[in-house]
């Protein structure tokens, strides 16, 4: 989900780095666009999540930035694909014929929160997804997205140097996705793990 939970259309952000991020929003696509008919699959947004953009963003409370978004089969499916250690947890976060939240598109898949130099939020207001996109945890491994549009992953060597490129680090995205299980409903792995990269 990259928003979307395609890996190529997924989320993400880390705008304060202007020699990548910034770069890709004003050039375009970035991981905040998804594709047309693809909205099924821009990342949930929970309850916690919502009320932290709330509190921390308080002019989004003129917008309208947040929509019902049928838990369709092909969602599921790529939700479990995202947890593959806990389908139980996808299934009872996200019934069949049930509903979740997720952020608003404009008319051509874009997050209702992209500027022209990147998100509009500050970064301690954005869903999990988007802190932690391009990176993502299997269990305590961290892993890359595969997506051939992130500038980040085209200038990649390693994923330690990519950290540094877009000022994070693995212990912090750890905790950005205890954080984001917590709040989707999915079992976290033991914070006690070491953060091992793949
Ligand atoms: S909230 Fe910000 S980082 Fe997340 S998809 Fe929207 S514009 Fe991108
Ligand atoms: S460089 Fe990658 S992570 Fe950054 S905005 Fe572009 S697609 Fe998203």
């Amino acid at each position: 989900m990259r928003q979307s939970l395609h890996q190529e259309n997924i989320s993400r952000i880390f705008i304060e780095n202007p020699t990548i991020c910034g770069m890709c929003a004003t050039n375009g696509p970035t991981c905040c666009q998804c594709g047309i008919k693809e909205e099924e699959l821009v990342a949930p947004l929970s309850e916690a999540e919502l009320r932290r953009i709330q509190k921390l963003a308080p002019w989004v409370e003129n917008t309208t930035f947040v929509v019902r978004e049928k838990n369709s089969p092909f969602f599921i499916s790529e939700m479990a694909k995202l947890f593959p250690d806990h389908p139980e947890d996808i299934k009872s976060s996200f019934p069949v014929d049930s509903f979740h939240l997720r952020l608003a598109q404009n008319s051509i898949g874009q997050c209702v929160f992209l500027g022209p130099q990147g998100c509009l939020l500050p970064k301690a207001a954005r869903p999990h997804f988007c802190n932690l996109y391009p990176f993502w945890f299997i269990g305590r491994n961290l892993h890359a997205f595969e997506n051939h549009l992130c500038l980040a992953l085209q200038h990649r060597n390693s994923i330690p140097k990519m950290c540094t490129e877009l000022h994070t680090h693995p212990d912090d995205l750890f905790q950005a996705y205890l954080t984001l299980c917590q709040d989707w409903g999915v079992a976290p792995p033991s914070q006690d793990l070491q953060v091992e990269i793949q």
